[in-house]
C-alpha cells in the first residue's frame, strides 16, 4: 500500500539522516521533498502545502537543529501531522438505533455493494448484530441479484422489492420489515451513477430525508486519486454524510485520496476495502495508517 510514497518520503529524510551537523538548508530541502512526495502521490497542491508548512512551523518550536537525532524527529513530526490530516482519533460508527440503519452512497462501481455485506458480515461476526441488507437499486436488476449473492455468501437475509421502482419506499419498508423481524441493524445499498448527476443526488437525498440514517456512508474508490475528494465533496454538500470508506486499497493507489479526504469534507475514513472478498475489511486508524506511510 502506497509503496511509492513511502519510498520517497524515506528518501526525503536521507538528507537529514546523513548528516553530521543539519542546518536549516537541510530541512528546507527535506520539506520540498515531503512536499513533492505527497504531489506525486495525488494530495491536492494546497493541501501538500499547508502541510509542509505545518510541518516546518513544528520543527521550528521543537528546535530540530539543536537535537542530537534531527532526523528521526522530523519524522516522528511529519508522522504526527500525517495522523491529524487523516483524522486524528478513530471513529466509529452509530449503532444507536433500534434498529440502527445505515445508509450507503457513492458512485457506480466504488464498491457499495461489497462494502455492505463486507459491513454485514463484520457487524453479525464481530459485534453480534443481527444486520439486514437492502437493495435500493431500482435501475440496475444485476445489482439486487448481487446482493443477494453477497448475502447469501455471509448468510444474511437479503430485503429487495424488484418491482418497486420507489426506492423511498422500498427502504421504509425494510426498515418496517427489519422492526418486525428482530433485525437492529439495516443496511441500505443504494444506486449510483458513473458520475455525479442530479437526479441520482436527488434520489439518495430523497432516501436519505425519508429514513433519517443513524449512519450515512460515502463509499469511494482509492484508486480515483483527486476525483474521489472532489466525488467526496459534491455528496456531502447534499448529505452531510458521517464517514467515509475508502475501497481498493489492495491495489497499485499512491494515497492522495487517503492523505486529502478529511480535510476536504472534515469527515473522518471509517474502514477501508482491502481485496473482493467479505473479509476484506479493516477500521481505519489515521495513527496506523501514517505509521505504514512512514515504514
Ligand atoms: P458498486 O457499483 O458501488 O456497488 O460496486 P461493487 O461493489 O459492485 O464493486 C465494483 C467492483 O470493485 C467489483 O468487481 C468488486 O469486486 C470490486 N471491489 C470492491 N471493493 C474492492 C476492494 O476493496 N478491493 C478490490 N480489489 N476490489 C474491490
Amino acid at each position: 500500500m502506497f509503496d511509492n510514497l513511502s519510498d520517497k518520503l524515506d528518501k526525503a529524510f536521507h538528507i537529514l539522516k546523513g548528516h553530521g551537523k543539519i542546518t536549516d538548508v537541510n530541512v528546507a530541502d527535506t520539506l520540498k521533498e515531503v512536499r513533492r512526495a505527497l504531489l506525486d502521490a495525488d494530495v491536492n497542491f494546497k493541501i501538500a502545502k499547508d502541510f509542509t508548512t505545518r510541518v516546518k512551523e513544528k520543527a521550528l518550536g521543537e528546535n530540530v537543529l539543536t537535537t542530537l537525532q534531527p532526523g528521526q524527529l522530523m519524522v516522528k513530526i511529519v508522522k504526527d501531522e500525517l495522523t491529524q490530516l487523516m483524522g486524528g482519533d478513530v471513529e466509529g460508527i452509530n449503532l444507536s438505533g433500534n434498529p440502527s440503519v445505515i445508509l450507503m452512497s457513492g458512485l457506480q462501481g466504488s464498491g457499495k455493494t461489497t462494502f455492505s455485506g463486507k459491513l454485514a458480515n463484520f457487524l453479525k461476526t464481530k459485534k453480534n448484530k443481527k444486520p439486514l441488507l437492502v437493495a435500493c437499486d431500482i435501475y440496475r436488476p444485476a445489482a439486487i441479484n448481487q446482493l443477494h449473492v453477497v448475502g447469501d455468501q455471509i448468510g444474511v437475509e437479503v430485503y429487495s422489492e424488484p418491482e418497486n421502482k420507489n426506492p423511498v419506499e422500498i427502504a421504509q419498508n425494510a426498515i418496517k420489515h427489519a422492526k418486525a423481524n428482530g433485525f437492529n441493524v439495516v443496511i441500505v445499498d443504494t444506486a449510483g451513477r458513473l458520475a455525479v448527476d442530479e437526479e441520482m443526488m436527488t434520489e439518495i437525498a430523497n432516501v436519505h430525508r425519508a429514513i433519517q440514517p443513524q449512519e450515512t456512508l460515502f463509499v469511494v474508490d482509492a484508486m480515483t486519486g483527486q476525483d474521489a475528494v472532489n466525488t467526496a465533496k459534491a455528496f456531502n454538500d447534499r448529505l452531510n454524510f458521517d464517514g467515509v470508506i475508502l475501497t481498493k486499497l489492495d491495489g497499485d493507489t499512491r494515497g492522495g485520496a487517503a492523505i486529502s479526504i478529511k480535510s476536504v469534507v472534515n469527515k473522518p475514513i471509517k474502514f477501508i476495502g482491502t481485496g473482493e472478498k467479505m473479509e476484506a475489511i479493516d477500521v481505519f486508524y489515521p495513527s496506523r495508517m501514517a505509521e505504514r506511510i512512514l515504514g
